[in-house]
C-alpha cells in the first residue's frame, strides 16, 4: 500500500529511541514528523546536550565490538 494511504506517524524526541523508530518508519515507507526539543540528535548520548539531560561524561568511550553505523534520515 503506497505511504500516503497510511497516517502519519509523529516521534518526539531524537534519542536512540526515536531514531531507530524513524529509520524502521522510513525503511517502510511510511509517513512520519521527528520533532526534537534540542538543537542536535542523540538524546542522553549528546555529551553536552543543551536539554540538560545527557548522562554522558568526559571519560565516556563505546567498548562495543559493532563497526559504527550511519543512521540516515529524510523528511
Ligand atoms: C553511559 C551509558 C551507557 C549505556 N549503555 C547501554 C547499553 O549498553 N545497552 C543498552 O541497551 N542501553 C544502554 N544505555 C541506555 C540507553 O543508551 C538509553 O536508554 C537510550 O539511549 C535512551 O534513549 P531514548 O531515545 O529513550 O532517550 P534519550 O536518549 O533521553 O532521548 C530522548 C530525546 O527526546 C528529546 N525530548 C524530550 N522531550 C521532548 C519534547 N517534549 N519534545 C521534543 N523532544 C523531546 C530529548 O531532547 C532527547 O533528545 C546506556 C546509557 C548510558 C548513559
Amino acid at each position: 500500500m503506497a505511504a500516503e494511504h497510511h497516517p502519519r506517524s509523529c516521534i518526539i524526541g531524537a534519542g536512540a529511541a526515536g531514531l531507530t523508530t524513524a529509520k524502521r518508519l522510513k525503511d517502510w515507507g511510511l509517513p512520519y514528523d521527528c520533532f526534537e526539543m534540542s538543537n542536535d540528535i542523540g538524546g542522553t548520548w549528546y555529551y553536552k546536550n543543551p536539554n540538560g539531560r545527557s548522562a554522558c561524561y568526559d571519560s565516556l568511550h563505546i567498548d562495543t565490538w559493532t563497526p559504527a553505523t550511519t543512521v540516515i534520515l529524510a523528511t
